[in-house]
């Protein structure tokens, strides 16, 4: 009589981990768990009717993108973070590179291009927020071919991308 033993069996559907790949493939809004897959249906996120178009579940590792209801909503704290960072930096670069003074209106020569700055960065700072905030709760899976995604608990499809 042969018997198949479970680690055996196990073996035999295994699959080498997929290459490393690097969290910066998050500033290019791609899926969390697998960092291979695209979130968003169209690559420019300057496509303003499709910025916020997402995929249902990641295209490479099926990991679904809409893990509870209202998920997004969180999102715009992490948007906040960047926008703070963003705008910290800037304040940074002029200071060196051009200088503040009392004497003269370079500050709000500042605050006016930070402005325009971070309304022509909103489409992709909404996106990569939205990257940023589901990486919190889905970790990288380098092993993803073998592990299956972690189910979603509870989502309701007419609330999505609601928030
Ligand atoms: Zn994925």
């Amino acid at each position: 009589m042969v018997t198949i033993q479970g680690s055996q069996l196990s073996d035999m559907n295994f699959t080498e981990p997929a290459e490393k790949r690097s969290p910066l493939k998050l500033l290019a809004c791609k899926c969390p768990r697998c960092r291979e897959g695209d979130m968003f249906e169209d690559k420019n996120p300057w496509h303003l009717k499709n910025t916020m178009k997402m995929y249902p579940q990641c295209p490479i590792c099926k990991q679904p993108f809409d893990i509870e209801v209202g998920f997004y909503f969180g999102s715009s704290y992490v948007s906040y973070a960047f926008t703070v960072a963003l705008s910290v930096a800037t304040f940074i670069a002029w200071w060196v590179i051009i200088g503040f003074s009392i004497n003269d209106n370079r500050i709000f020569y500042w605050l006016t291009f930070n402005a325009l700055l971070l309304i022509a960065m909103q489409p992709y700072l909404m996106r990569v927020a939205r990257t940023g905030w589901l990486a919190f709760l889905v970790k990288y899976d380098r092993n993803w071919k073998n592990n299956q995604p972690k189910p979603v608990e509870r989502n309701n499809r007419d609330q999505q991308n609601n928030w």
